[in-house]
């Protein structure tokens, strides 16, 4: 019987190895290094919040996976052999497949800092990660003030961790404004205010220069790139983005980038040899996706799809229309299709822009300024039905009719009609005065 292993028991290597189940008799074997079972990545932070515990982020029972015939094979994998078609596990162990799925995820950035590696230094992505911060923060008695550096989503779901446990933050970010490189200027500068309305005293266009130690070789302080300030603290999250966590592959004969390799049936260069989710790079990115795209939904759209080649019936993966949700602090963001920031921002895109007076809700549509055709919408504050966008999209309407059709996206028309009217005279000013 044909043995099929997956390295990474996250989202997109569980999803494959459900599905391959559902449409085969295959041998399927997950090694994994961080957990026995399979849980929520991004649900880690209402643990640590207090709204749930850490077994109610894994969404299989235990007996779920013998009952499948999926074997789980806790260890940490140091080499693969592709000529021989076998895994080096914990040194000294070794699996023999006849098909190998590398969905290892991604790991923190560190960039070298002096002291990224002191006690009380932390990203937050793996279980580990959680364990360590319930350890180095557990109350503002303990950590009487975190510093976070990068100011991205996972920087900003620290701090609301943090924040919850009334921990005192000093959030560090490059950008001249929060998240300026992804959000559109109106939005990026309301975020920016509702940090602080948070009380976290948000540092822009501010770099870390060095951590420092005490005797014990913990952390005691931060400096500050440009000004040389020196900052007490307790804890420091380094949360500047993922990188694919591929180090192990380089000793192989698989491609790499800054990811693996793949085309678009998600195969290596490798025969037999196919990558999924955070860890696989695009040779050539997908319309206007990134080549490697670390989100929980793409992961398991590529399972998905892996599963029905390695069964048989070759497909291509086709994510479709872009859209992402998050939240920033107590603001729950949705974006849909192409709404591109400043400083990438197409030629021919427009933006209407509205926000409402109580600077916490605002919406972004991006549209053709020739065609007048619909490319996207962000949200704040107000939450979207993800299909009609979808199918807006998929039907190229153009701006005016997905002004006038709003109501019909949102989840809760009753709170929405609040804002209708102000948005509608909004948009239409902005036509008349453009
Ligand atoms: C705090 C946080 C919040 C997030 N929130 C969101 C969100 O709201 N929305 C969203 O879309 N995305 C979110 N993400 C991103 C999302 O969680 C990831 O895109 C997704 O989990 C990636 O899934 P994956 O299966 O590719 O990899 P992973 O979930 O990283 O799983 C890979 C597994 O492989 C293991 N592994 C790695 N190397 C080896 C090896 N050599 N041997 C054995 N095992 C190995 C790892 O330990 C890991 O357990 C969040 C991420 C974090 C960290």
């Amino acid at each position: 019987m044909e043995h099929i292993v997956i390295i990474g028991n996250g989202i997109s290597g569980v999803t494959l190895a459900r599905h391959i189940r559902k449409l085969s008799d295959k041998k399927i074997t997950i090694v994994s290094a961080e957990t026995d079972y399979f849980f929520s990545r991004t649900a880690l932070m209402y643990v640590y919040m207090g709204h749930m515990k850490f077994e109610h982020t894994q969404p299989y029972e235990d007996w779920f996976w013998r009952k499948n015939r999926i074997e789980l094979v806790r260890g940490y994998v140091h080499h693969i052999d592709t000529d021989n078609k076998v895994l080096k596990i914990n040194e000294r162990d070794f699996l023999s497949y006849d098909k190998l799925v590398i969905a290892t995820g991604s790991k923190p950035n560190k960039f070298g800092w002096p002291g990224q590696d002191l006690l009380g230094v932390q990203g937050l992505y793996s279980k580990q990660d959680l364990d360590a911060l319930e350890k180095n923060a557990p109350n503002n008695d303990v950590c009487k003030r975190a510093v976070i550096v990068g100011g991205g989503l996972i920087g900003i779901e620290l701090a609301e961790m943090l924040n919850s446990r009334h921990i005192p933050v000093t959030f560090l970010v490059r950008e001249s404004s929060f998240w300026n490189g992804v959000l559109p200027q109106g939005e990026s500068a309301m975020i920016n205010r509702h940090i602080k309305n948070h009380h976290i005293d948000l540092r822009l266009s501010t770099n870390l220069k060095e951590i420092k130690s005490d005797d014990n070789g913990r952390v005691k302080s931060i400096i500050i790139e440009e000004t040389g300030e020196e900052i007490p603290c307790d804890v420091v999250g380094l949360t500047a983005g993922v990188s694919p966590n591929i180090d192990f592959i380089k000793s192989s004969n698989i491609e790499t980038g800054r990811g693996v390799k793949v085309n678009r049936y998600l195969e290596t260069n490798i025969p037999d040899v196919y990558a999924i989710g955070d860890c696989a790079e695009q040779h050539e990115a997908i319309g206007n996706r990134r080549p490697i795209e670390a989100v929980w939904y793409t992961g398991r759209m590529m399972g998905e799809t892996l599963a029905q080649t390695i069964c048989g019936n070759r497909i291509q993966y086709k994510p479709g229309h872009w859209f992402n949700s998050a939240k920033f602090l107590d603001i729950e963001y949705q974006t849909y299709g192409w709404v591109f920031s400043e400083k990438s921002k197409q030629d021919y895109e427009q933006h209407f822009h509205w926000k409402h007076e109580d600077d916490t809700k605002c919406i972004t549509v991006a549209y053709h300024k020739d065609t007048n055709a619909f490319l996207g919408i962000n949200t704040f504050g107000i939450r979207m039905r993800h299909e009609t966008f979808d199918t807006w999209l998929t039907e190229n309407r153009d701006v005016d009719y997905v002004m006038n059709h709003l109501i019909e996206a949102n989840f809760d028309p009753e709170f929405y009609k609040h804002f209708e009217k102000d948005i509608l005279s909004a948009y239409n000013n902005q036509l008349q005065t453009a």
